[in-house]
């Protein structure tokens, strides 16, 4: 049998969205339930792939159905393409499988000429309208097929309007078209060498093959890529009879959602123009009605509606969002596709579409993405304010949520300021450990440097602040205190505003609105933990963080980063004595003084989680990322431990290293310097200790090792802190349950996951560090090209971002087998960057290991992927 590549709407149905695409589908179920639908047919999918494979032709035997339908489509409506008298006039528009809102062509108003148009004046008792169509068609016609630049065709409408005085298009007369409609015509001659086609077959099959050339223009293909949806889809193409909603006053036009898309509100939304055409609601020229206002001018007309709304979402079993038609009293359908909506309404929608027995849990829950929850925890630019908002620049959006501030370079300054009551945005090259007491008070941190795993981004993550980072547009000089987009200057004390989802920088202050968390929300999250399997906990370093993730639902630490508690102020300077001391006795001297604020620590976290497990990492930043760099800071310095500012300054660049991300750290400091790793476990115990005794806590702690890449790093360090533990344990009066495990996240390790796995106790992937060392790509430097490497589809996406699965993804699988070979029951986690990426997640999830471990604010979003993971993959 021949291959079908045409199909009228009653042929159709809304299964069959791949051949038909989801317009041409949607409009044939709505033909197969019995709505009003004018007639029509779509153009399938593989033809537009057999356009490409004939180079770019459509074939006659294509050609032949084609014709087939159309003649089909004239008796249906008794009236003819292009006829005198009662013309039959199309639209033709795209519809791919997967909608792609604005990238590829329309054409409407097809099948006018010299003829036509005075049959469509006599039919409409309106001539000016009927010129008005034609013009537009010519110049749609003119601007989409035959690829001539719209501004031609604009000079000439403006310059009939300026010649007459006009300031709108509506002042335009007759004559005026008259006369334009003859430029239009004599600008396709000059461009193109022949005469604007009057033959409306030959229109219609150019603007079938226009709208197949467009599935591959630029800003599709741009756009697919973005979408992750493939390239070799093709686009279908509707023909359809146009019906007129300017036709007088019980015509009209409009679009509505089954529900408000913003709130969720179970109650129609949206709006009407009573006489006008679908273009005029979107151009703005007449301000729209509301949708109940149609109850009082056409009554009959809205009641239909309304009916028509309610059986498409009882029959969709979702939210719509219909366009619509009304001519001469009577409506059609024209359009009707799954609405989208904000994370706000999706998650209400679910919720009340579950408690209306609608839609199963399961199906509730795959309806909300999961990274659209960042909405929900973050506050968000107004919509009002970001319409009038100017733009200065992008970097990535490296911590969700949006923030106002005036901009100050220094930590201090910002601190200072906040004194004062003066709100703030951070700006720096990039951040380093020294800048924490400013990322805490600032509203956003703003740095030119930096990746998604930057020491900003995973800091501002993890207290859920917002951070646009690596933002290389801009350069900053934070001695004079400015930083400058090309030609324009912003001065310390200016306003700025950072987007933390899209990364965009803005001019000024935005209003802001805060997202309250609903009950719908806690609801919908209590269905996902129902159906997962894998494990949530969170990433935190301070008790207050740790509680918020509990709040948020997180059933453990995965991560304990056990330098940032170092950092603070009255800390620092022990660990700096410490770091350039010159005897161990110093060194334990100061490791001794910072042992109480470890405990204190730990106490505070065990506290927050209860008898949920606790991962600590020991210390792993080379310790050069403790002391200061500038000249008047080393001074001060050596004022305060009394010791030369030579002296200092030559232990300082002892320590610096080419590449400290592959230096000095992680083990290789456990190893160096034993007794630092000795002081961080006895706080451990001793507060675990204290927890269980004191305040009858069934405290789970479980100390990792980082940076392993060899069985013997692992095993001398876990001696080292089991004869600590089991020391301070045996001394008192209570048993401890702990664990001792490490980080995989050097390659090696995966390799040899089997010999460590005999010895250790748990593996927990770091992938942050992983991804660097598999692709070689450091986590400091790769903002410097990981953007042209994602231009160029090198990567689809930042490998920092979300798993690289085919190559840090095969190293994983790896570990997970060989750990499990020697060990069936070995508990295996994430807890770099990724685990809080919904696909990630899921490649978590098959990979079999038993949790994720994300930022506190990112909880919330790894519930409901794993969710979506054990669904996904049932
Ligand atoms: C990692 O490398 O993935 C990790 C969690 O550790 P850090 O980011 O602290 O190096
Ligand atoms: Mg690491």
């Amino acid at each position: 049998m021949m291959k079908k590549y045409v199909y009228a709407f009653e042929e159709g149905c809304k299964e069959m969205k791949k051949t038909l695409g989801g317009k041409g589908a949607n409009l044939a179920e709505m033909k197969k339930i019995g709505l009003p639908v004018p007639d029509g047919f779509t153009i399938t999918t593989e033809a537009c792939n057999q356009y490409y494979v004939d180079g770019k032709q459509i074939s006659s035997s294509i050609r032949t159905e084609i014709l087939e339908y159309l003649e089909g489509l004239q008796k249906k409506t008794g009236k003819i393409l292009g006829d005198v008298n009662d013309p039959l006039l199309v639209s033709v528009r795209s519809g791919a499988f997967v909608s792609m809102p604005g990238m590829m062509d329309t054409v409407l108003n097809l099948g006018l000429n010299d003829h036509s148009v005075e049959g469509l004046a006599n039919l409409t008792g309106n001539k000016r309208f009927a010129y008005d169509c034609y013009r537009r068609f010519i110049q749609m016609f003119g601007d989409v097929v035959l690829e001539i630049p719209k501004y031609k065709f604009d000079r000439v409408l403006d310059g009939q309007k300026e010649k007459q005085g006009y300031e709108l298009d509506t002042q335009l007369t007759v004559e005026d078209f008259s006369l334009i409609i003859s430029q239009y015509k004599a600008i396709v001659k000059k461009e193109k060498g022949f005469d604007f086609p009057m033959d409306p077959v030959d229109q219609m099959m150019r603007s079938i093959e226009a709208v197949f050339g467009s599935w591959n223009n630029d800003r599709a293909r741009v756009y697919r890529n973005y979408n992750d949806i493939p390239h070799d889809l093709g686009t279908a193409v509707n023909i359809q009879s146009m019906v007129f909603g300017n036709m007088g006053n019980s015509s009209g036009t409009g679009v509505a959602f089954t529900r408000n898309p913003s709130t969720g509100e179970n109650k129609l939304f949206g709006e009407f123009l009573i006489n006008a055409q679908g273009e005029d609601v979107v151009a703005g020229i007449r301000t729209p009605q509301e949708i109940d206002e149609l109850k009082d001018a056409l009554p009959e007309v809205y009641q239909q509606f309304v009916d028509v709304a309610n059986s498409l979402e009882v029959h969709y079993r979702d939210m719509q969002d219909i366009e619509f038609t009304v001519e001469r009293g009577k409506l059609y359908m024209l359009q009707t596709r799954t609405g989208k909506r904000t994370a706000f309404a999706a998650v209400k929608v679910a919720v009340d579409m579950v408690e209306s027995g609608v839609i199963t849990k399961e199906e509730a829950l795959l309806r909300v993405q999961p990274s659209q929850l960042d909405q929900l925890l973050h506050p968000m630019f107004s919509p009002e304010a970001l319409k009038n908002a100017t733009a200065i620049a992008t970097g990535l959006p490296a911590s969700p949520g949006a923030a106002s501030g005036r901009i100050y370079f220094h930590s201090e300054d910002v601190a200072r300021q906040k004194e004062n009551g003066v709100e703030s945005i951070l700006v720096r090259t990039e951040t380093s450990p020294e800048d924490i007491e400013g990322m805490v008070v600032a509203n956003g941190i703003l740095t030119a440097r930096g990746g998604m795993t930057s020491h900003a981004a995973v800091v501002a993550r993890g207290m859920g602040k917002c951070c646009v980072a690596g933002c290389s547009e801009i350069s900053v000089d934070e001695e004079d205190k400015y930083f400058t987009v090309g030609d324009e200057i912003f001065k310390e004390g200016e306003w700025i505003s950072l987007d933390g989802n899209t990364g965009t920088v803005y001019k000024g202050k935005l209003d802001t609105v805060e997202v309250a968390l609903t009950g719908d929300f806690a609801l919908l999250l209590s269905w996902a933990d129902e159906f997962r399997t894998l494990g949530i906990r969170t990433n935190a370093d301070t008790p207050l963080d740790a509680e918020t993730a509990v709040t948020f639902g997180a059933e453990g630490i995965g991560l304990c980063r056990t330098e940032h508690m170092f950092f603070s102020e009255e800390r620092i300077l022990n660990v700096r004595r410490m770091i350039l001391s010159n005897t161990l006795q110093e060194r334990l001297e100061s490791l001794r003084l910072l042992l109480p604020y470890q405990r204190e620590d730990f106490i505070g976290i065990f506290k927050a989680l209860g008898a949920r497990p606790v991962t600590v990492r020991l210390l792993d930043p080379p310790l050069h990322e403790f002391v200061p760099h500038k000249d008047e800071e080393i001074r001060n310095l050596a004022k305060d431990l009394d010791q030369t500012y030579e002296f200092v300054k030559y232990k300082i660049d002892n320590l610096s290293e080419v590449n400290p991300m592959l230096g000095h750290r992680g083990c290789r400091l456990g190893l160096t310097y034993p007794e630092i790793y000795e002081m961080q476990s006895i706080a451990i115990i001793e507060a675990a200790l204290y927890c269980k005794k004191e305040l009858g806590i069934d405290v789970k702690p479980e100390i990792m090792i980082p940076l392993v890449g060899h069985m013997k790093e692992y095993t001398i360090l876990r001696d080292l802190v089991k004869k600590v533990a089991d020391q301070i344990i045996g001394e008192g009066d209570v048993t401890l349950d702990y664990k001792i495990g490490t980080m995989i996240e050097v390659p090696r390790a995966c390799l040899i996951a089997d010999e460590i796995a005999n010895e250790a106790e748990f593996f927990s992937f770091g992938t942050n560090d992983l991804t660097q060392m598999a692709l070689g790509f450091s986590r400091d430097d790769s903002g410097k090209f990981l953007p042209e490497y994602l231009k160029k589809n090198v990567f689809d996406k930042d490998p920092f971002e979300t798993i690289d699965q085919n190559g840090v993804g095969k190293l994983i699988t790896m570990a997970v087998g060989l750990g499990r070979g020697v060990k069936s029951d070995l508990k295996i986690g994430i807890c770099g960057e990724h685990g809080g990426e919904a696909k990630s997640i899921d490649f978590c999830h098959r990979s079999g290991l038993d949790y994720v471990s994300c930022s506190p604010y990112r909880v919330p979003i790894a519930r409901l992927a794993a969710a979506h993971a054990a669904i996904n993959n049932k």
